[in-house]
């Protein structure tokens, strides 16, 4: 995806070698031309799988998850972080440690939404610990759903989520991956 290296190489902002910052683009304003192009893409990448729903985590998540579900034309998911007082259902839990925000997350999806029926593709923007991803993979086991993979926009390959996500059989596709962030600088893998 050379539109989305482009981008995160002319607006991404190097906060720390640990965090870049998309907010021109992702995670504040969003850029809807490049979001359909990256819908369409893991569309494409995971057009074999039989993908059923797209699941996703609020709020960074959704615009993406949204394109890939529209391009899939399957529903979107997404995992919300506090239980809202309407929620009286059955739900699924995961519990996920925020990387940039240092604290613990509860997530879930009511289980009206996920069945043991459902081949779901995971979707987030970012990918670092791997934190996020293993909590809705939980609820995807909860739910007694398949797996087919992991779709994220930009994977941070120095931290370990990745690897340890592949390592354990887990389809991951990332579209950018980053070697490191030095002197504020982005280098990608
Ligand atoms: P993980 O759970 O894999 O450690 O981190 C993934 C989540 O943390 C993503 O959902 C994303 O919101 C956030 N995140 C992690 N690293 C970064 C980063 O460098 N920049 C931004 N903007 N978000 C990040």
């Amino acid at each position: 995806m050379e539109l989305l290296k482009q981008k995160i190489l002319n607006e991404g902002k190097v906060i720390s070698d640990q965090i870049l910052k998309v907010d021109s683009f992702l995670n504040h304003q969003i850029d809807p031309v490049l979001m359909e192009a990256i819908g369409t893409e893991f569309a494409k990448r995971f057009a074999q799988s039989k993908v059923t729903k797209v699941l996703t985590l609020e709020a960074s998540g959704i615009a993406v998850a949204l394109m890939t579900g529209l391009a899939l034309r399957v529903p979107v998911v997404f995992a919300k972080k506090k239980r809202p007082s309407t929620l009286t259902d059955t739900a699924y839990f995961g519990r996920i440690h925020s990387f940039t925000k240092e604290e613990d997350v509860d997530i879930m999806v009511s289980a009206n939404y996920l069945n043991n029926n459902d081949r779901v593709l995971v979707i987030d923007d970012f990918l670092a610990t791997g934190e996020a991803s293993r909590g809705m993979i939980e609820i995807v086991h909860q739910a007694g759903a398949t797996l087919v993979g992991v779709g994220i926009v930009i994977e941070k390959a120095f931290q370990d989520g990745g690897n340890s996500l592949r390592d354990e059989g887990v389809r991951v596709e990332s579209l950018a991956r980053i070697a490191k962030l030095e002197n504020g600088s982005i280098y990608f893998l």
